[in-house]
């Protein structure tokens, strides 16, 4: 008997859809198992809603060719409306990944991650999915809990003035001459204020407040699982340089029965990456923010970044893209956790 593996995805009310995606296949097809699903937010559209991702096993009842039509009448009967915009958000989305050894994608990647990635918890039946809610969605939202939110521990991040705009200016034009520059041509005439301007966004994060961002976004939910927010954008400034360092962010954390909004987790990000930073700390600090704030019991933070001081300056050209990661809790007790932590924000191909 062929194994098949199915992609579950879902932009819109994520629970609802998957809930009854996976209903509807155990109902025609059997489930055999169910990977951990988790949260990626929309690239490069900040304000669309996550998507929901995770993998099935079923039972290997049809021809691939009948199969995928029965995943079509499923996608149909969620809502999912065809052509347009193929990145709109969308209920459900159900792909055949591999039907014994046909991979319909990269080849040997989804079979073997998903049994990696979800060791435990994959067990058989329908029930599985149950109690493995996507970490978005709703429904089911309590009362925040967002008491003793997580602080900075940058140092200097506390009671920073205001930046002095006027003065920083000042500074600019003082630079601009030391460069070599004419700060009266023309086209310098107004980098001051701009650099000024730039400096104030980019530094953000000295005036920013933890508690602020996660305020009212903690959830209590009766989840243990793993949650995982991939590819979150981030920009910063190295400290050694101040030129930009540039890449992305993955987050895991086992919730204990508190959940945090995916944009959250994408504000905290910024609020450690506006200011001057080195790539370690800034890992640490999102991975003890997140800790802290969803009294998560286990956190797991990779960071994979690009320093334009190597880049520009020729040197190390090279090993340019840095990758840090720091783990707490049970994702440095376990190995089993981080590594499927780490099985999951490398599959690029789901
Ligand atoms: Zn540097």
């Amino acid at each position: 008997m062929a194994r098949v593996f199915v992609g579950v995805g879902s932009s819109v009310d994520p629970e609802a859809h998957v809930r009854s995606a996976l209903a509807h296949l155990h109902e025609e097809l059997g489930l055999v198992r169910v990977s951990t699903f988790y949260a990626t937010p929309a690239l490069g559209r900040p304000s669309d809603p996550a998507f929901v991702n995770g993998v099935v096993e079923v039972r290997d009842r049809l021809p691939p060719a009948a199969l995928k039509g029965l995943l079509s009448r499923i996608e149909d009967a969620e809502g999912r409306r065809r052509g347009g915009d193929r990145f709109a958000p969308r209920p459900i989305d159900l792909d055949l990944l591999l039907h014994g050894d046909t991979a319909s994608t990269a080849p040997g990647r989804h079979a073997p991650s998903i049994r990696r990635a979800a060791p435990a918890r994959a067990r058989a039946g329908p029930r599985a999915a149950r109690h493995r809610p996507p970490p978005r969605g709703d429904g089911r939202r309590a009362a925040p809990v967002s008491d003793g939110a997580a602080r900075g521990t940058h140092p200097g991040a506390e009671g920073d003035p205001r930046m002095n705009s006027a003065k920083v200016e000042a500074l600019v034009r003082e630079l601009l001459v030391e460069l070599g520059e004419d700060p009266e041509r023309e086209g310098l005439l107004r980098t001051p204020s701009r650099v000024a301007r730039a400096l104030q966004f980019l530094t953000s994060g000295y005036r920013g407040d933890v508690e602020q961002i996660v305020h009212q976004a903690v959830f209590a939910q009766r989840t243990h699982n793993m949650v995982i927010a991939r590819d979150i954008e981030l920009y910063s400034l190295c400290e050694h340089h101040v030129l930009p360092f540039f890449g992305r962010a993955h987050i895991g954390y086992v919730a204990q029965g508190r959940v945090i909004g995916v944009s959250k987790l994408a504000r905290l990000v910024d609020h450690f990456a506006r200011r001057l930073q080195i790539q370690e700390r800034l890992t640490e600090e999102v991975a003890s923010a997140v800790l802290e704030a969803v009294k998560a019991d286990g956190v797991g933070v990779v960071v994979e970044a690009q320093h334009l001081c190597m880049m520009m300056r020729g040197v190390e050209k090279q090993n340019s893209m840095m990758t840090t990661s720091s783990v707490l809790g049970s994702f440095r007790r376990s190995v089993a956790t981080r590594t499927e932590f780490l099985t999951l924000i490398d599959q690029r191909h789901l």
